[in-house]
């Protein structure tokens, strides 16, 4: 079922496409959200780094909050998966897993990104995650484990780089390798004069359960014991609607730093995690209100605003 054109349809209901949506629902511009509720925020057992919320929030409390304040002013939120966009004449066709489609003037794609999991041997991971010995964002949460036993997985030069990061936190950091070492001698001499420690052993068993993680280490008589995890395996970004509208992506299929000013394409924006850069919570919200008021004004250009405030 095909409804009448919205002004703007916003991919993704994360702090990034609920941002965009509050702001352009308070523009008076007819929104429309669609989402396939699989918001990274809604993992986060409790974020203590979005400003405003000292003594935290859930994140599934905090989408909830955003989801709120984006429908008081307007915004419409709906739950389907967008498999394809595609222009027709001056407006944006969209089609959705149930059939329908939607179409507008202006998308914002605010898709984030897939987290590349760890695979526990014993343990459930989503329980893991919650009761938070499985961290997957050093930048979010490394504070918290200040002093910990903490154990990174992926012996390449990401884990490498988010092991010296958490090196300002504890002193008890240990790189383990998903399959092989991959670093040179360079940094692994590096990461030697900073006292982190390398395994060279294949990981035969991770296992998880309230005090902590056990990694059991082939050759190794017992498992190593650590009170956290952090899998540094990497994500996916979900970028693959803008790629077939025609943007170009970077190496990684991560679409470009400027897609949330600058915009892709005419009437196409894209923020939050899927566009590159940092990925957090304050900088998606901060890029969906940026996305939401450049494409705002590019309609208001389209409308006849020649005056049209171009921030
Ligand atoms: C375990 C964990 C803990 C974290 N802790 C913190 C923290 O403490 N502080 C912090 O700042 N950040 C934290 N982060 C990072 C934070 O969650 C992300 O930076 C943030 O959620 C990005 O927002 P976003 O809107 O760009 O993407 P997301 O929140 O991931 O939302 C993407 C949205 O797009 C939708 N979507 C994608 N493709 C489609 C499609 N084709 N059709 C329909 N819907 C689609 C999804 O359903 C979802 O609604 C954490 C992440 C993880 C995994």
């Amino acid at each position: 079922m095909m409804t009448a054109p919205v002004d703007i349809l916003v991919v993704g209901a994360g702090p990034a496409g609920l941002t965009a949506a509050m702001y352009l629902a308070r523009f008076r511009r007819g929104v429309c959200v669609v989402h396939d509720g699989r918001s990274r925020a809604l993992w986060v057992p409790r974020t203590l780094n979005v400003p405003g919320f000292p003594e935290g929030i859930t994140g599934p409390r905090l989408i909830e909050r955003m989801a709120d304040h984006a429908t008081r002013y307007g915004a419409a939120i709906r739950e389907g998966r967008v498999t394809a966009i595609a222009r027709a004449g001056a407006l944006f066709r969209a089609t959705l897993d149930d059939g329908d489609g939607i179409e507008a003037r202006g998308v914002i794609l605010a898709t984030g990104v897939e987290t590349r999991l760890a695979v526990l041997d014993k343990g459930d991971h989503d329980q893991a995650v919650r009761i938070g010995v499985l961290r997957y964002c050093p930048i979010c949460d490394g504070y918290e484990h200040s002093g910990e036993r903490i154990a990174i997985l992926g012996s390449d030069i990401h884990g490498a780089a988010e092991a010296m990061f958490l090196r300002q936190f504890s002193r008890h950091i240990t790189l383990i390798p998903k399959w092989d070492v991959a670093l040179s001698e360079a940094q692994r001499s590096e990461l030697a004069a900073s006292d982190v420690a390398i395994v060279e052993g294949r990981v035969e068993r991770l296992a998880a359960d309230a005090e902590g993680i056990a990694v059991q280490i082939a050759g190794e008589a017992a498992p190593r014991a650590f009170d956290i995890l952090y899998p540094a395996l990497g994500s996916v970004p979900r970028s693959e609607l803008a790629l077939t509208l025609g943007a170009a992506g970077d190496d990684d299929d991560c679409l470009p730093f400027t897609a949330f000013s600058d915009g892709l394409l005419p009437g196409l924006y894209a923020a939050g995690d899927v566009v590159a850069g940092l990925d957090q919570i304050s900088v998606a919200g901060g890029q969906g209100a940026m996305a939401a008021t450049r494409l705002h004004n590019w309609l208001r250009e389209i409308e006849g605003h020649k005056m049209a405030d171009q921030n």
